[in-house]
């Protein structure tokens, strides 16, 4: 079967009548797409059910997001299949990163030398990520993709969970995983709580070229009026990032391509010459979003439906990837141990295993998102003496940049031995 609808790989099986599978994850976003290529090999029947057409899923859009990916996500997506599908002018290395405050000259410096790394990172596109999945999907996948299907959970529990599209058919698999956004219904349809976090802010992406030599440097500025942040691309081209109140960014928004150039250019003093648009702008609402629990009887969140951060820190999909790994490896491990696909105690260690890995990040992420976002005087004083901090201490800064470059060899290790308490 492959029309607009549905469609399976070459060795996928999608059979309409049959609606029982093994495993069914909803939403093919990035990490539905890497989930379903990580549960390859296994035997299992594995759906994917996306709301979204299937010309949307295989040919997505530039939506103005450049993801920095740490090292660790770069060899999980290698292992994937899904890198080696990134075409090398569309991988910007990201080689420093520099944070100012306020209109001070005074930097906090993250140099990937100081940890024996080249480089920090690397920034791809959004869009570019989605595509190499999906092809990787499409050449190499066992999974069924059915697009055009928004899907409606209906009961979630250890001997299987179910799930109702919008034209009346039935799903039911085994283990029900959720990729479905940071809003996601499934997560309140099992009954899982949130802690949401609206910051009130709404952020501008979009593509400038620079008149000066941007050298692959990174830069998030912290200004009167909100933060400006500098993703480094190929070709002196750069991300901007912008956070506004809702109602300056809808009078941004309006302005033309070349005059809300001008005035990015204006916020970061000429620094880097003339800035002229590449692309479009997209505006993304901020909120963030920690699920209370990541996995129930028969049932799993991953992605954003279990951590949505604030993209200050650059964390959320790289921890979407890394999730859904760890998630794979636990039910690898159980199926080699007879002990099922769903099986409860694989799924509470994916859980402990992934609070561990995203709670501090996205705690510590909304405190900073939330320092800076405000004026008051008291948060002013924070700031500055946060900064003063991080300047005075080396080590912190290693810490962080160690996190960023720490390949996939060394963290798998640390998880394994975290493993063995579970
Ligand atoms: C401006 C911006 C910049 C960012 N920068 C970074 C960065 O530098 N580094 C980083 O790591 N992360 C970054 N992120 C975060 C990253 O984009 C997300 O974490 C990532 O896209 C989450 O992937 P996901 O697959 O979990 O969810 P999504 O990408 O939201 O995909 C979910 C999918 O589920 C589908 N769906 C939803 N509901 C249903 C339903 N009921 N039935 C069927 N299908 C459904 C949707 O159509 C969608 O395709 C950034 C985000 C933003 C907004």
């Amino acid at each position: 079967m492959n029309n607009d609808k549905y469609q399976t790989s070459a060795t996928g099986r999608c059979d309409d009548k049959d609606g029982a599978c093994d495993v069914l994850i909803i939403g093919a976003g990035p990490v539905g797409l890497s989930l379903s290529l990580s549960l390859r090999g296994l035997g299992l029947d594995v759906r994917l059910i996306e709301r979204q057409p299937l010309k949307a899923i295989a040919t997505p859009q530039f939506d103005g997001r450049e993801i920095a990916l740490s090292h660790r996500s770069v060899d999980i997506l290698q292992n994937l299949g899904a890198w080696k599908r990134i075409a090398p002018d569309e991988i910007s290395p990201l080689k420093s990163a520099k944070v100012t405050n306020g209109g001070s000259q005074a930097r906090l410096h993250f140099d990937a030398r100081a940890v024996g790394a080249d480089k920090l990172g690397f920034l791809v596109s959004n869009h570019n990520i989605r595509r190499a999945l999906y092809d990787e999907h499409l050449e190499c996948g066992e999974a069924c993709l059915i697009t055009g299907a928004e899907a409606t959970p209906v009961k979630t529990s250890g001997n299987g969970s179910s799930v109702t599209l919008a034209d009346g058919r039935m799903f039911c698999a085994r283990l029900l995983v959720a990729a479905d956004t940071r809003f996601s219904t499934a997560r309140r349809a099992a009954g899982i709580s949130a802690s949401q976090h609206d910051f009130g802010k709404t952020m501008i992406v979009s593509r400038m070229k620079f008149e000066h030599p941007h050298n692959h440097v990174a830069w998030e500025c912290f200004l009167p009026g909100g933060a400006l942040a500098i993703l480094p691309l190929n070709a002196n081209e750069a991300s901007i990032v912008q956070t506004f109140a809702p109602e300056e960014a809808a009078r941004q928004m309006a302005l033309g391509l070349d005059d809300y150039a001008a005035a990015a250019g204006k916020r970061l003093k000429g620094r880097f010459g003339a800035l002229h648009p590449a692309s479009e702008r997209c505006a993304y609402p901020l909120v963030s979003v920690y699920a209370n629990r990541f996995a129930a009887s028969g049932f799993a969140l991953v992605g954003d439906a279990a951590v949505g951060m604030h993209p200050v820190t650059a964390h959320g999909f790289n921890l979407g990837v890394q999730g859904q790994d760890i998630l794979a490896r636990q039910l690898r491990r159980a199926l080699g141990c007879n002990r099922g696909i769903a099986d409860a105690g694989a799924l509470k260690a994916y859980e402990r295993a992934h609070q561990k890995l995203s709670r501090p990040l996205y705690w510590s992420t909304l405190a900073l998102a939330e320092l800076y976002a405000r004026e008051t005087p008291v948060a002013r004083l924070a700031r500055r003496a946060i900064f003063d901090v991080g300047r005075a201490l080396p080590p912190a800064r290693k810490l962080i940049m160690k996190n960023l470059t720490q390949p996939l060899a060394s963290a798998e290790m640390a998880r394994q031995t975290s493993f063995e308490n579970y």
